[in-house]
């Protein structure tokens, strides 16, 4: 690593010694960006700045369930970095949210906004309340009360949120009918991944899956490769997951795994249009378990996921392209070698960091294509940026309006990441390509603007 990004990485580490997934996406950067200091040393002190977010917000947020009984959940936001356009960023609600994890989201998310091409900084956000198992009720009221703190840090100038784990479509509107209720004012750009009565954008929730899909399509391409015929494991069965699944079901591919967090399931016949179809509904609407998928469908092996996920895990099915869609650090090394040893040609990264560092030097190591989330699953995020422009004008753009958009955009993100890789001497290298485009515009931007 340069001598430089080491010496501020020593430092984020004595600062926060138990952030292990901010350090891991500070590293992940900071050991890339070494040829772009050596040609802009005067970035040194950018890179350091962008190592502190320049706001955290904590927040209490109580609420009642159906019994009667009174619960405390911790709620943030980070307003990480906003050189470039307002803080933008999901909010998560799982058990496993911390400062450590917003951290990490937020950092890459900068990066990820900056290489979309869209006026965006980078925030997230979210709370360690588990909506897995409670009533619709419930789940309104504690996003009317983490609202009733969030509001008077938000914005659409100012900081605009949106889904991510456990955060779809149903929370965003709870979430937005509190906003407005307390402003007293119908300000549609103030969160995105709305429905489509109140200023949502089609192709929203569809979004992440398919940008992954066409990033893996133009990834793929560089080899005189393509999805069709191809088989396909992707892990979880959420947003991200299923809509990954519907377009590599477009592009010819045959899908044949999902997960959840209690076990995955192995579909040798192909994940169909109709079996999605029934997916979307048990996750969406039934809430149910991925575990039904086996007793629903023949020939389908269920395993339920090992204290040691390395073993018999989804990453050993025998597969032509890997999309990981679940969670961070989902990827081992052990299971990067069992996909390489199956043949596996490219990884595409739907999660955020869903893949050690150690799985992606195997990955690299075995010249496997392999492309980093905050490239890969930055459609989500550039067409929540289309939704915003769309609230701005008061219009709805149709359906395949966005899709062209998102389409171009990652088209786009590809040529630069691929681009700039080269241009800095390591061709093929996503992880440095996405590192450094992202990194080049916010510097300028934030050398233009003074220390601040
Ligand atoms: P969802 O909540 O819709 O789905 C998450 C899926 O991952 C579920 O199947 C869930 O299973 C599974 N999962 C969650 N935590 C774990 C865990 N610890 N171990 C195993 N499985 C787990 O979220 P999204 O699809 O929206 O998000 C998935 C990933 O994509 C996240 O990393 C998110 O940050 C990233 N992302 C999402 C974007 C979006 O637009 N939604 C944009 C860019 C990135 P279970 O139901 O059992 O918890």
């Amino acid at each position: 690593m340069h001598s430089e990004m080491q010496r501020i990485f020593d430092k984020v580490v004595a600062r926060d010694p138990d952030q292990p997934e901010f350090q891991q996406a500070c590293l992940e950067v900071l050991e890339t960006l070494g040829p772009a200091i050596d040609a802009h040393p005067e970035y040194i002190p950018i890179v350091e700045r962008l190592c502190e977010p320049e706001r955290i917000i904590q927040f209490r947020v109580p609420w009642v369930d159906d019994g009667g009984g009174q619960h405390v959940n911790r709620g943030f936001r980070i307003q990480y970095n906003g050189a470039i356009g307002p803080y933008k960023g999901g909010l998560r609600f799982h058990p496993t949210v911390n400062q450590s994890v917003l951290k990490f989201l937020a950092f890459e998310q900068i990066f990820k906004n900056s290489l979309t091409g869209l006026p965006m900084g980078g925030g997230k956000g979210g709370s360690d309340f588990d909506p897995k198992g409670k009533s619709d009720s419930e789940v309104m009221r504690f996003c009317q009360s983490f609202m009733m703190e969030l509001w008077r840090h938000i914005g659409h100038n100012l900081d605009v949120p949106a889904g991510d784990i456990g955060v779809g479509g149903r929370e965003i509107g709870y979430l937005f009918g509190m906003y407005k209720k307390l402003r007293n004012d119908f300000e549609a750009g103030v969160l995105t991944g709305k429905g489509m009565s109140f200023g949502g954008s089609l192709i929203r929730p569809e979004a992440t899956g398919y940008g992954l899909v066409y990033f893996a399509r133009e990834m793929l391409a560089t080899k005189g490769m393509s999805f069709e015929g191809a088989t396909v494991s992707i892990s979880g069965s959420g947003n991200v997951a299923q809509f990954a699944c519907e377009k590599v079901l477009d592009l010819g591919g045959k899908p044949v795994t999902m997960s959840d967090s209690s076990g995955w399931i192995h579909d040798p016949a192909g994940i169909d249009r109709e079996k999605l179809a029934w997916v979307m509904d048990l996750k969406n609407n039934r809430r149910g378990r991925i575990s039904e998928y086996a007793d629903h469908f023949d020939g389908v092996t269920y395993t339920k996921s090992q204290p040691d996920p390395s073993v018999n895990g989804l990453w050993s099915v025998k597969v032509d392209v890997a999309l990981p869609c679940a969670t961070q650090n989902e990827l081992n090394a052990a299971e990067a070698q069992s996909l390489v040893d199956g043949g596996c040609s490219a990884v595409a990264e739907g999660a955020n960091m869903p893949c050690t560092p150690e799985a992606v030097e195997v990955f690299q190591n075995n010249g496997l294509l392999f492309a980093p989330g905050k490239a890969s699953n930055a459609g989500g995020v550039a067409t929540s940026g289309l939704e915003m422009s769309q609230n701005s004008l008061r219009l709805n753009w149709s359906r395949q309006e966005v899709d062209e958009k998102l389409e171009n955009i990652m088209v786009n993100i590809h040529k630069n990441a691929f681009e700039t890789a080269d241009r800095f001497g390591h061709p093929g290298n996503y992880v440095i390509g996405a590192n450094i485009a992202g990194f080049l515009k916010i510097a300028e931007a934030m050398l233009a603007q003074g220390v601040l």
